[in-house]
């Protein structure tokens, strides 16, 4: 597909080529400048993009053999909740149009509920996949949370506001952004172990028009830029789309569902556009392709007989992502039966690489909110093996890239719980104090043994892997608690227990 950008005076990227009469679409991502922002400072980014995203299916490989064997132990902590902290840096006038405190609460909320069904194949709009593709819907299986806790051990409501005057991002390219994150002119980001960090602000200048970029670890992000800055009023869910709680005040249309942030949490978790950002070439052959005179279901603006640009371009790394020339916008309906939507990456030889069509209805192609309601099952499955436990040297690790780098963000489940409901504000430093917990897994039965005579243990919390507090012991001054669990659901639990100079929490099987 053929793109032609026009950056208007009012900063908003038109898609002209396709969309003359069509409403005016919002620049999705800023990933692929970005990156070749980084390529153009140094040309090495090239070859280390090319390489991390060729170790993703390996990467996505190892997951699905995990699953496949069972192996529980390690592939359930994907199921553990990820506390997201929300930086909303606005100016006055934004904060009011995003409802004040109470609107930005709604939103927040709302975003959490979004991100929840949309990584674990729970989206009320799922009824739109068309058959062809039911088959490769894949779950990534990850849940989010607000951080109720921040990093000083103080309580947190998931979100932090500062009202700027005037904008932080008026200087234009990248390098803005960083101001966003910076602690004087903007809000310093929270531990990126334990918390995944999440600004909200204004794109202005060349920025202005984008939704949303990503600085993952794969980027080189430090601890005080990685996460996700998103266009603050994109932030949330309308009541469309069985959203519950719907947020409140206005949405850039189609923007309005909260998948913006869906989409940037893909990149967050190292996953790329399914076209592999090569400017709109096709990833397995390097002749010029051409649309066979026969398509049907063909992305809007492309006719039979049109070219792709020329040249071997690359692709995602993923084996379920047909291959595919450039980004789509808009809303392509998938209006054929079973589904199919072409590009000008069809035919190859006389073979149509694209039976079920291209991907632009994953949540990684630039389409509007309400036209994406899937990830692959490899996009899902790379993304689940970033919360992994990490491969040991000698056990797997060599080959396959970024296993496991997000996987210190769900080991904080006491991060998620409302400080007013444990009556004891959390300490986020882990005591030395030796404890143990047994058996692990368990049927039921749970001991926990404390040999540090001089720890007043306060209570005992049991906590789920959305990090609810399913269980309390308060404590006796004994050295020894018995806690069951039969009664509950299988899975992963973490128990903490609160001494009165700080904490320790482990994590427990129960089969
Ligand atoms: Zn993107």
């Amino acid at each position: 597909m053929k793109k032609i950008f026009t950056i208007l005076g009012a900063g908003i990227l038109l898609h002209s080529s396709v969309y003359a009469q069509a409403p005016v679409h919002y620049n999705r991502c800023g990933m692929q400048m970005y990156h070749n922002e980084l390529i153009a400072q140094d040309p090495s980014w090239a070859e280390k993009f090319a390489a991390q995203r060729n170790s993703l299916q390996a990467a996505a490989d190892y997951y699905m053999e995990l699953k496949r064997s069972g192996d529980l132990e390690r592939t359930s902590t994907t199921v553990s909740a990820v506390p997201i902290i929300f930086h909303i840096l606005v100016d006055s006038a934004q904060f009011n149009a995003l409802g004040g405190t109470a609107g930005i609460i709604k939103r927040c909320d709302s975003q959490i509920a979004v991100l929840n069904r949309d990584y674990n194949m729970q989206n009320p709009d799922s009824g739109k996949i068309p058959s062809n593709w039911k088959a490769l819907w894949g779950n990534v299986g990850v849940h989010f949370g607000l951080a109720r806790v921040d990093p000083s051990g103080n309580c947190s409501p998931g979100y932090e506001v500062k009202i700027i005057s005037g904008s932080t991002t008026t200087d234009g390219g990248f390098s803005s952004i960083n101001s966003v994150k910076s602690p004087s002119t903007g809000l310093a980001a929270w531990d990126v172990s334990k918390y995944y960090n999440v600004w909200c602000t204004n794109f202005l200048g060349s920025l202005n028009g984008l939704l949303g970029i990503t600085q993952p670890k794969s980027d080189g992000a430090t601890s005080t830029k990685m996460g996700v800055v998103i266009l603050y009023n994109t932030l949330g869910c309308t009541a469309q789309n069985g959203a519950v709680p719907a947020g409140t005040g206005t949405w850039p249309t189609p923007y309005n569902l909260g998948r913006t942030l869906t989409h940037e949490t893909g990149h967050f978790f190292e996953i790329w556009h399914p076209w592999g950002d090569d400017g709109g070439k096709c990833p397995t052959w390097s002749s010029t392709a051409t649309i066979a005179a026969d398509s049907t279901g063909l992305v809007s603006g492309e006719d039979p007989g049109t070219a792709c640009t020329s040249g071997l371009g690359s692709d995602d790394g993923l084996s379920d992502t047909p291959p595919e020339s450039d980004n789509v916008y808009g809303n392509p309906h998938y209006t054929i039966a079973g589904g199919t939507t072409h590009d000008c990456c069809e035919m190859n030889s006389g073979t149509n690489t694209q039976p079920i069509g291209i991907a632009c209805l994953s949540y990684m192609d630039y389409t509007d909110d309400d036209a994406m309601y899937l990830f692959t099952t490899m996009q899902a499955a790379a993304m689940a093996s970033m919360v992994l436990v990490p491969p040991s040297s000698g056990t797997g690790a060599t080959g396959y890239g970024t296993i496991g780098e997000n996987y210190n963000l769900t080991q904080n489940p006491s991060l998620l719980i409302p400080c007013s409901t444990t009556g004891v504000t959390p300490s986020p430093t882990e005591l030395k104090s030796s404890l143990s917990i047994y058996p692990n897994p368990t049927t039921g039965e749970v001991n926990i043994s404390i040999n540090s005579a001089e720890e007043t243990l306060n209570e005992i919390i049991v906590i789920n892997m959305l990090g609810q507090q399913v269980k309390t012991v308060k404590g006796n001054n004994v050295d020894y608690y018995s806690i069951d669990l039969s009664e509950m659901s299988k899975g992963i639990y973490f128990v903490k227990c609160n001494f009165a100079s700080g904490s320790v929490t482990r994590k427990i099987l129960l089969q």
